[in-house]
């Protein structure tokens, strides 16, 4: 049974909040000021506390601001009377994860508490959300509007015992072209946009690693992904070298598939203009055009 913590100092909506929940299936208890509201919440292993703004003593924006510094991480639904857009964006921006306003129906806070609760229990098994994608690292899946995005993860590795030829065809032998003069079709354009022609009966210990990584994006593309993320595909490269994969990922990028590169190359930033978002440690620091043409 899940349980809630309500921390509101007027009887009449304490009362009715705890006689709803309890009938549909809810564990609660009431606080009824700021400070006991923090002591609760930092003692008891709630599934969601529900906060009143206006409380005597410590209010709400306080006592979530002080659950959060004492890293409770249960999810908060502020309960305010107060409709003035700063203060719920303030109310959030303390670590609330939803807020009803009053007056609200039973019915719409009860929907709000099933959804913290969800999203906790996801956030919780490695699932991220941003717009309408979601990552799921427990499942290995992405979706976007609730459908399941295809998507291959492939080491820039090559199988050293093939031919730089066999490496790319494999690619399209995965995705059901097995007829040889398809799969010669499909895999020679590759090798000639990527600049490896003449070397595919080469095994890959033959090659320096640019020529491997070029051997390794051809592969990429034999399944027309709609966008290539590329992680350090420099990483082990020769300035000259890395700069013709550069090259080569900015020639796919106009060829119609999305290049996203995960890199540490403030020099080919530079050089090759487009979207740059920087991270660090996890957190969005900027997100903008970057780079010149020239
Ligand atoms: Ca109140």
């Amino acid at each position: 049974m899940p349980k809630i913590l309500i921390v509101e100092d007027e009887p009449d909506i304490a009362f009715g909040l705890q006689e709803d929940l309890t009938r549909h299936g809810y564990d609660t208890f009431v606080a009824v000021d700021g400070d006991a509201g923090v002591r609760h919440g930092r003692e008891g292993a709630w599934d969601v506390i529900l906060l009143d703004l206006m409380l005597p003593g410590r209010d709400g924006f306080e006592v979530c601001r002080e659950l959060r510094r004492s890293r409770v991480k249960t999810p908060i639904i502020m309960l305010t009377a107060r409709t003035q857009e700063a203060e719920k964006v303030l109310g959030l921006e303390l670590g609330a994860d939803d807020y009803v306003t009053k007056p609200f129906s039973a019915a719409e806070l009860r929907a709000r508490i099933k959804a913290v609760i969800r999203r906790s229990a996801e956030d919780s098994a490695g699932v991220y959300r941003f717009g309408d994608c979601e990552v799921d690292f427990e499942r290995g899946e992405v979706r976007r509007a609730g459908s399941v995005v295809d998507t291959t993860a492939q080491e820039f590795r090559l199988l050293a015992d093939r031919t730089v030829y066999e490496n790319v065809a494999l690619a399209c032998q995965i995705s059901g072209i097995w007829d040889r003069a398809a799969l010669r079709e499909r895999v020679n354009p590759l090798l000639d946009q990527m600049g490896i022609r003449g070397k595919e009966k080469l095994f890959p210990g033959d090659l320096s690693a640019g020529e491997k990584q070029r051997v390794a994006l051809a592969r990429a593309m034999a399944r027309h992904p709609r966008i290539l993320i590329a992680d350090e595909p420099t990483g082990n490269l020769d300035p000259a070298a890395a700069g013709q994969i550069f090259a080569l990922l900015r020639e796919i990028s106009s060829s119609g598939t999305l290049v996203a590169v995960a890199t540490h190359a403030e020099e080919w930033i530079r050089r090759h203009p487009g979207r740059v978002i920087r991270l660090e440690r996890g957190i969005l620091r900027s997100d903008q055009m970057e780079g010149s043409a020239a």
